[in-house]
């Protein structure tokens, strides 16, 4: 094979390689930005039903407050009827009373209607604080994952980024700079050429342009996208119709006469 093909090919996988790893070095934070939003989630998730039980808790607490304050309020209407002087007196400080109660029975049943909330909602943080917890060990793990596949990506591209540097000062600088105009502008350089025809672009090659390709002899490229064309006879079909003679058997020997027994002289 021509030197100068050979090294493109190989230069070409290397620059492919090179442009996937760097793709994926690049893409990895993002990844990881994406992951630590799905636990930002789980985050709000838990402060919201810490905030919810809270808010439960004042409700309650402010309650039992205006419960005290009507009991201490009976106590004194209480206390009041003994020294009324009429009837009417009476009646309003015992309307007093009863209006208090009434008061502390609705303020008893949003505490029990509060207390039935609160289950729920400790169960909602429960639920929520254990999901946390599983994100965050997943999270943890995926970072320590791309870390990882960052390192390792890295030490690739410092091997290829070695190899690149091998192979480009052992092509010729005509071949190498035709290479790297069409990799700019097409992202990838070299071709195969099968069937006739151009496997990057699928455009046909001249009868005599297809001889020479089948050489990888030289450099050609393809008339359309400028790649530079290789073949590789492992991947050409096999010609059902073509001449190919068939390799005659030779045609059985034609059987010898078999040496005579020698017959012994009559004694
Ligand atoms: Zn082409």
């Amino acid at each position: 094979m021509n030197s100068d093909l050979e090294k493109l090919i190989e230069l070409e996988k290397v620059d492919r390689e090179i442009t996937r790893l760097t793709e994926e070095v690049a893409a990895l934070p993002k990844r990881v930005a994406a992951i630590e939003e799905q636990l930002a989630d789980h985050k709000t998730a838990v402060e919201s039903a810490k905030t919810a039980i809270k808010a439960n808790e004042a409700s309650r607490r402010k309650l039992e407050g205006e419960i005290q304050g009507y009991q201490q309020k009976i106590i004194k209407y209480r206390e009041q009827s003994s020294s009324v002087k009429t009837n009417d007196e009476y009646r309003a400080l015992m309307h007093e009373v009863e209006f208090s109660e009434q008061h502390i029975s609705a303020c008893e049943d949003k505490i029990l209607e509060l207390m039935i909330t609160l289950e729920a909602e400790e169960k909602a943080l429960k639920t929520a604080e254990a999901a946390l917890k599983v994100e965050t060990a997943e999270v943890e793990k995926e970072k320590a994952n791309a870390r990882l596949r960052t390192t390792e990506d890295e030490k690739l591209l410092a091997e290829l980024s070695e190899k690149r540097q091998q192979l480009r000062p052992a092509v010729s600088d005509t071949s190498l700079a035709h290479y790297d105009r069409v990799m700019r502008q097409r992202k990838s350089a070299v071709a195969e050429a099968r069937s006739q025809k151009c496997m990057a672009c699928f455009v046909m090659v001249r009868p005599q342009t297809w001889e020479e390709i089948r050489t990888n002899e030289h450099i050609i490229t393809c008339s359309s996208c400028g790649r530079i064309f290789y073949y590789d006879p492992t991947h050409e079909p096999p010609l059902e119709a073509s001449p190919v003679k068939k390799k005659s058997k030779a045609p059985p020997a034609a059987s010898q006469p078999e040496a005579e027994p020698e017959t012994a002289p009559a004694p």
